[in-house]
C-alpha cells in the first residue's frame, strides 16, 4: 500500500496531526498499534487519571462541607461500578475519534510498526504483515513509563501508571516512587478512595520543575493527605513477600525497611525511538532518545517529521498536538514553526498547580531581572466563600517594559485559569492589560487581574504603605 502521508502514532500528536491533514486534502493513514485512537492521553493518561481524580476531589469537598454544617455518611466505593464508569469516558472519547476518522477519510492501520528505509514501513498486522510506502510519514509514537531494571521484580504489586489506572483494588497501603506529576495525581486518587499512601522521593522537593511557592500549599495539603512524604529518600530495592513488597530505603538519617501492599512506579517516561528501526532512516536520536527536530517539525530525514514526547520534553498532550499541526501546515506548504512563547503546565492535584512561561527559578539561572507579583487568595471573597483561601496566584513581570513574562497559579481551578496567563504571555501583554481588564466578580479568575494591580501596589483588597508602592 502507498500513502501519500503516513502517521506513525495516533495519540494526541497523531490525530491531531492526520485530521488537519485530511481537512487539508492531504490523503492520509494512521498506524497505531492499539485498536483503539487515542495515545497514551486518552486511554492509559491524562483522561482516565482526570476523571478518577474528579472523583477524588468530589469526596474530599464531602468532607470539607463537614466545617459548613453539612455531613454525610461514610462513602460507599463500588469499585466495579467505577472502573466501569471511567472506562466509558474513555470508550466514548474513543469512538468520536474513530468517526472523526471515518468522516474524514483517514485510514486506520493497526499494527506495530517499524520502519524498513526512509520512505517505507512493515506493519505487522494481526494477520501478517502490510508493506506501507509513503512521501512523508510523521512519527508521533509517544513514550512509555521509565523502568528501573533493579525494581523489575516481576511482581503483580509492583505496578506503572497504566497499572494504576486499571484500578485493580484500593490497596491498603501505598508506596509511590517519584514525586513528579504522576506520583502525586494517581497518589491523591488513591488516597482518596481509602489507601494509606507514602510518596518516595529523590530529590529535596516534590515536583522539582515547579516554582517552590506554588508547591508549598500543595505540599502542606498532601502531608495531611497521606501518610507520609520522604524526601531525599532511595528506594534501593523491592522483595515480594507475597502479601506485601518490603522496600529498602536508604535515606539521610541511613537504611530502613518498610512493607507496603502496593508500589506504583513513577520515576518519568522515555520516548519511544527504539525498536522502530529508524537505524534504516536518516532520522536522528539523542543520548537520551529523544528524536532531534527543526522548529518545522523536521528530522534530519527529508521525508520524516516528528511530533510529541518521542522528540522532547515537556511530555504534555496540547504540546504534542500543536507540533502536529505546525508538522502538517510546513508540509503543505506554510511558513509554520513551533516557537511558542509558553507551553502551560497544569498538575492536577488539590489544589491544582499550573504555571506558564518563566518562573521564578528560570529566572535566576538565567540571570534575567524579573519583579514578582504575588496575590493571595486569603485576599479574594471568591476563595472565602469556597472555603479555599489556600491558593496563590503570582506574576512575573519584566521589570523594563512591564510585559508579563510569567504566570503561575496554586488553588482549586488553576489548570482553568492558567489559559489566561498562557494568552497574554502569548499576546505580549504587560502587566496593565491584566489590571484593566474587566473580570467578573466574585471569581478566582479575578486573582489575575488583582496580582496585577498589586504589582502596581494598588490592589483594593491589600494595604500597601504609600512608600512602598510609590517605588514603581
Ligand atoms: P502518545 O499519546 O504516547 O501516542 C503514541 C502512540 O503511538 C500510541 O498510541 C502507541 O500505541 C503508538 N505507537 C508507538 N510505537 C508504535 C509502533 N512501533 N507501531 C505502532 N504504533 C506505535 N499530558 C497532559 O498534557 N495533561 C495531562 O493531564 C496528562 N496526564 C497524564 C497522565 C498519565 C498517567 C500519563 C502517563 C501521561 C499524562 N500526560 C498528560 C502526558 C500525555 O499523555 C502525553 O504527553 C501525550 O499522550 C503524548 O502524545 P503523543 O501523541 O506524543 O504520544
Ligand atoms: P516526573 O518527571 O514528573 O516525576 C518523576 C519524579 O520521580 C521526579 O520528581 C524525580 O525526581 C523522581 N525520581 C526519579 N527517580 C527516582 C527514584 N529512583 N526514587 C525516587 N524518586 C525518583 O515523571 P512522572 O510523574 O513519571 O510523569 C512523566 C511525565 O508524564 C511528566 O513529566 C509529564 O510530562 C507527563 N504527565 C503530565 C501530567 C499532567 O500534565 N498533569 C500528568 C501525568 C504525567
Amino acid at each position: 500500500m502507498h500513502v501519500p502521508l503516513v502517521v506513525l502514532g495516533g495519540g494526541p500528536g497523531g490525530y491531531a496531526a492526520a485530521f488537519l491533514a485530511a481537512d487539508l486534502g492531504m490523503e492520509v493513514a494512521i498506524v497505531d498499534r492499539d485498536e483503539r485512537l487515542g495515545g497514551t492521553c486518552l486511554l492509559r493518561g491524562c483522561i482516565p487519571s482526570k476523571a478518577l481524580l474528579h472523583v477524588g476531589r468530589v469526596l474530599a469537598e464531602t468532607r470539607e462541607l463537614e466545617d459548613w454544617g453539612v455531613s454525610f455518611p461514610a462513602p460507599a466505593i463500588h469499585l466495579d461500578a467505577l472502573r466501569a464508569r471511567k472506562d466509558k469516558v474513555i470508550a466514548t472519547l474513543t469512538g468520536g475519534l474513530a468517526t472523526l476518522a471515518r468522516r474524514r477519510n483517514v485510514k486506520i492501520v493497526q499494527g506495530e510498526a517499524r520502519f524498513t528505509g526512509s520512505g517505507s514501513l512493515e506493519v505487522k498486522t494481526a494477520t501478517g504483515s502490510e508493506q506501507v510506502s509513503f512521501d512523508h510519514c510523521i512519527l508521533a509514537s509517544g513514550s512509555r513509563p521509565a523502568r528501573i531494571p533493579a525494581f523489575d521484580i516481576g511482581s503483580p504489586r509492583v505496578m506503572d501508571s497504566t497499572g494504576a489506572l486499571e484500578l485493580r483494588d484500593v490497596p491498603e497501603s501505598l508506596l509511590v516512587v517519584g514525586g513528579g506529576y504522576i506520583g502525586l495525581e494517581m497518589g491523591t486518587v488513591y488516597a482518596e478512595l481509602g489507601s494509606k499512601v507514602s510518596v518516595v522521593e529523590l530529590t529535596d522537593t516534590l515536583l522539582p520543575g515547579a516554582d517552590r511557592d506554588l508547591v508549598k500549599p500543595l505540599q502542606q495539603r498532601l502531608e495531611k493527605l497521606f501518610a507520609d512524604i520522604l524526601m531525599r529518600t532511595k528506594v534501593i530495592r523491592l522483595e515480594d513477600l507475597g502479601s506485601a513488597v518490603r522496600v529498602h530505603f536508604e535515606g539521610s538519617a541511613g537504611p530502613f525497611t518498610r512493607e507496603f501492599s502496593r508500589v506504583l512506579m513513577a520515576v518519568g517516561r522515555r520516548p519511544n525511538s527504539d525498536g522502530l528501526g529508524l537505524e534504516t532512516t536518516g532520522v536522528v536520536v539523542d543520548a537520551k532518545g529523544f528524536v532531534g527536530v527543526d522548529d518545522r517539525q523536521r528530522t534530519a530525514d527529508p521525508r520524516i517529521l516528528a511530533i510529541g514526547d518521542v522528540c522532547g520534553e515537556p511530555m504534555l498532550a496540547h504540546r504534542a498536538s500543536h507540533q502536529g499541526k505546525v508538522a502538517v501546515e510546513s508540509l503543505h506548504g506554510e511558513p509554520a514553526v513551533f516557537a511558542p512563547r509558553c507551553i502551560p503546565a497544569v498538575v492536577f492535584t488539590d489544589p491544582e498547580i499550573a504555571w506558564a512561561g518563566l518562573t521564578e527559578h528560570e529566572a535566576a539561572a538565567a540571570d534575567r531581572p524579573v519583579e514578582i507579583s504575588r496575590y493571595p487568595w486569603a485576599a479574594s471573597g471568591r476563595a472565602h466563600a469556597l472555603g479555599r483561601t489556600d491558593g496563590l496566584t503570582k506574576l512575573l513581570v519584566d521589570p523594563e517594559t512591564e510585559a508579563v513574562l510569567g504566570v503561575g497559579i496554586v488553588g482549586p481551578g488553576a489548570g482553568e485559569l492558567i489559559a489566561e496567563g498562557a494568552l497574554a504571555i502569548e499576546m505580549g501583554c504587560v502587566a496593565r492589560d491584566l489590571m484593566e481588564t474587566i473580570h467578573p466578580h466574585p471569581t478566582l479568575g479575578e486573582t489575575v487581574a488583582f496580582s496585577a494591580e498589586n504589582f502596581f501596589g494598588l490592589a483594593t483588597e491589600i494595604y500597601r504603605p504609600r512608600a512602598e508602592a510609590a517605588a514603581r
